[in-house]
């Protein structure tokens, strides 16, 4: 039987017209940093630091920090890096930090929430990541996740200064940070959209659980629209919004987002080739009209 060759990727993250979309990968070691390098990413658009940190049972010192996370930005020297600061709790427990008992941990304290609590924590961690910028000159940017209001927003931004750290930006995966998304921008340097946990809140359907898996699908009509109030809202600022959930890793959304205006994907680098291919294929108008039509995105799940 004779297949089809898949369209290669020429390593050029923009569409058919040279309209730039910025392809970045999400990474949690220093393995998947070389095969994302390896992959093509233009630079690293999620590094969960809180995957470097699943069997520790004390918080690691600042200096196995700094050296832990310089392993995976090693292969980004000169190149943008976008560091996520912990995101423990709820679907990623950490063994060194007791969440206590929560009804609803996915409602609950985790996140930037867990600093909120205990800020030395925060800023032990933003000293490390400066550190390991420096050690090997990848283009610092700091991001907080679980983000919730505007003066959140603020709140970090001004703890990443305070640690020398030139841009600090957000997680939009809180409806309500998407809601206020105009407020948020003018708190920081850029925003990226957390798709996997936006859906999870959007359509009330856990991440976890397989009996919700095809409602909580981010390709519908709600979620997008979110997406799209979020991306105006970017270029009315003139500052960048990305995509770092697993949408941005699906050819047939990644145009959509595009057209939305979102300026960066952020996949695991598995991914990087189809998606980069599929965008070569189609230009900005074509982008723009396949996100035109929201309102008839609809989940197949059960109607
Ligand atoms: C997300 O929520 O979309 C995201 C990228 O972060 P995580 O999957 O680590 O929660
Ligand atoms: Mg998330």
């Amino acid at each position: 039987a004779s297949r089809k060759p898949r369209a290669e990727w020429d390593g050029v993250g923009a569409l058919s017209d040279g309209h730039p979309v910025k392809l970045l990968a999400n990474v949690g070691s220093a393995a998947d940093a070389r095969a994302a390098a390896d992959a093509g990413a233009e630079g690293i658009g999620l590094f969960r630091t809180e995957f470097c940190y699943l069997d520790a049972t004390e918080e690691p010192s600042v200096e196995a920090q700094r050296a832990a996370y310089a392993a995976v930005l090693a292969p980004f020297a000169g190149k943008p890096v976008i560091v996520r600061t912990l995101d423990a709790g709820s679907d990623k427990p950490l063994a060194f930090l007791d969440m206590g008992d929560e009804p609803n941990p996915a409602l609950g304290v985790r996140g930037v929430r867990v600093a909120f609590e205990r800020p030395e924590l925060l800023d032990r961690q933003l000293a490390a990541i400066a550190g390991a910028a420096a050690d090997t000159g990848a283009e610092l940017s700091v991001m907080a996740p679980m983000i919730a209001t505007a003066a959140e927003a603020r709140w970090f931004a001004e703890r990443a200064r305070a640690a020398g750290i030139a841009r600090a930006g957000v997680m939009i995966e809180v409806p309500a940070a998407a809601l206020c998304a105009k407020e948020i921008l003018a708190e920081v340097d850029f925003v990226s959209l957390g798709t996997n946990d936006l859906a999870q809140y959007v359509f009330a359907a856990d991440r976890q659980l397989g009996a919700v898996a095809a409602l909580n699908d981010p390709g519908q009509t709600a979620l997008l629209r979110l997406a799209g109030m979020v991306a105006e809202a970017g270029a009315a600022a003139g500052k960048p919004v990305g995509v770092c959930g697993e949408a941005a890793a699906d050819p047939g959304l990644a145009p959509v987002l595009a057209g939305l205006g979102v300026s960066s994907l952020s996949m695991n680098s598995a991914a990087l080739a189809s998606v980069g291919a599929t965008l070569r294929a189609i230009d900005l108008p074509g982008c723009r009209e396949a996100a035109a039509d929201l309102g008839s995105r609809e989940c197949s799940c059960r109607f």
